[in-house]
């Protein structure tokens, strides 16, 4: 698919439709939806947005690309004097006090933010049925999940009811929901947006990136809000995105893919068999293919689940009512913490929550958290030795299709174990795309650390291959 942004631009300075118009629309699709993926409507900001900008292109103005076009916000993120919930009811009342530097620089560029989308609360669950608004529904199939934890972000780009939507991807919630949904989702090497005023979970692998419809899409909104920022120093200054000079014919390739990945007894044989003609077709485009090993791969899961719950238990501790949202009124302030935590957190929270003071407790740290340190050291060291072999790395995005919506929340430990092919790149820190080709859910492609222009420019040639 071609750039929605683009072609929205050239008929907002043709004046073929009006911003208002434009805004108005999305919101009235937000609104009637039934797909529960709206958690708060901005409709007066967005609408106050719009009439500057038709107001500027009735003057005969010059708008840039960005400018008037209309956007999700998962609702993890801060946008100032608005709802922020992290879908929870501890935060169900709660206004943002400012606003995130990716959605400040995206509004810096004239962008209307529509919504604050549904999503798991605090980014914890894979399906987005962790919610106080309800399960996301899949935007292709009403029954079954819409992907998580930015299932409401995705479903909205899947319907067109939001351009591009802005996701926060900490194992990846940006890359399955995406590919649950056939859409495009990035989640950028890390460091390269700012996770500022995106409520952390897992600080150490926390990304703010771009779901969008087509990879042209995802490049523009990257490069409007990557770069260097005072507010987190894990960020660096990047050069622009530009597939403006890419030739899909003159370009050659190196990809690999994990046979192990392949190999697992969890994968469903579609995607298998889906996945492995992929990689075929590309081989008779005289693509070099490797086959690589990660021999440790099912310690991803626990590798990552360890850190995941160490450190959102420590960034949920500040969440005590005693400054952010609800709290409950008790006897005691002990009492008041223990009942304002029990009452705000869903069970999925609190069991990431427990787990994770468990992790990092005396006796246990050194068994579990110090060791999954050590084992996230191993696993980025052999990623790094890989991309020394290949440039690219294709896996699938998930074991299996979206489930249907009611099942997931009972047996966390297969939630956790479905997000297999989306963690490892995620304490890789590394750049990894999902397109919505080649297997029901997709294919993720991974390049090495700040490496994201590649990534996208090997998506267009696997689109054009396939
Ligand atoms: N499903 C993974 C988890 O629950 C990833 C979530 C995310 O990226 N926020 O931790």
């Amino acid at each position: 698919m071609a750039s929605q942004i683009t072609q929205l631009h050239e008929k907002l300075v043709s004046k073929e439709i009006s911003c208002t118009q434009l805004v108005q629309e999305k919101l009235d699709a937000l609104a009637k939806n039934q797909y529960h993926s709206v958690n708060f409507l901005l409709s007066d900001l967005a609408l106050e947005k719009a009439k500057a900008v038709d107001a500027k292109i009735a003057k005969g103005e010059k708008i840039g690309l960005l400018e008037g076009i209309p956007f999700g916000v998962k609702d993890v993120f801060l946008l100032q004097g608005q709802h922020a919930s992290a879908s929870s009811n501890f935060l169900k009342n709660y206004i943002s006090p400012y606003t995130a530097t990716a959605i400040q620089k995206l509004i810096d560029a004239g962008a209307i933010p529509l919504v604050k989308e549904n999503a798991d609360s605090f980014g914890h669950g894979s399906t987005s049925e962790n919610t106080i608004f309800g399960a996301v529904k899949n935007a292709h199939n009403e029954e079954l999940v819409g992907g998580g934890s930015s299932g409401g972000s995705a479903v909205n780009v899947a319907k067109g009811y939001t351009v591009f939507s802005i996701g926060g991807d900490t194992g990846g919630s940006i890359r399955q929901p995406a590919g649950f949904n056939k859409v495009y989702g990035l989640k950028p090497t890390y460091g390269r947006v700012s996770r500022y005023g995106l409520m952390a979970y897992t600080s150490s692998t926390d990304c703010v990136g771009p779901i969008a419809s087509s990879i042209e899409d995802i490049a523009i909104v990257m490069n409007a809000i990557s770069g260097k920022d005072y507010h987190d120093q894990t960020t660096y200054e990047s050069a622009p995105i530009d597939l403006s000079e890419f030739n899909i014919q003159h370009s050659t390739f190196n990809i690999g893919y994990y046979s192990d990945f392949i190999d697992n007894k969890g994968l469903d044989a579609n995607i298998k068999k889906d996945f492995l003609a992929v990689i075929e077709k590309l081989k008779a485009k005289g693509v070099t293919v490797k086959a690589l090993s990660f021999k440790n791969a099912d310690t991803l899961v626990s590798t990552y689940y360890a850190l995941a719950m160490a450190e959102t238990a420590s960034n949920l501790a500040r969440l005590d009512g005693s400054m952010y949202g609800e709290r409950a009124n008790a006897d005691s302030l002990k009492e008041s913490y223990a009942l304002t935590r029990s009452e705000g957190f869903t069970e999925e929270s609190k069991r990431r929550i427990v787990g994770g003071n468990q992790v990092l407790s005396q006796g246990h740290a050194d068994e579990i958290y110090l060791k999954a340190r050590a084992l996230r050291a191993q696993i980025m060291d052999h990623f790094n030795k890989d991309f020394k072999e290949v440039s690219v790395i294709l896996s699938p995005v998930s074991p299996a299709s979206p489930p249907k919506i009611g099942g997931s929340l009972k047996d966390p430990l297969a939630m956790y174990l479905s997000d297999i092919y989306t963690i490892g790149f995620s304490l890789g820190e590394l750049p990894t795309l999902t397109a919505p080709v080649g297997t029901a859910t997709g294919i993720q492609i991974t390049t090495a650390k700040k490496q994201d222009e590649l990534t996208l420019k090997f998506a267009k040639f696997l689109i054009a291959a396939l």
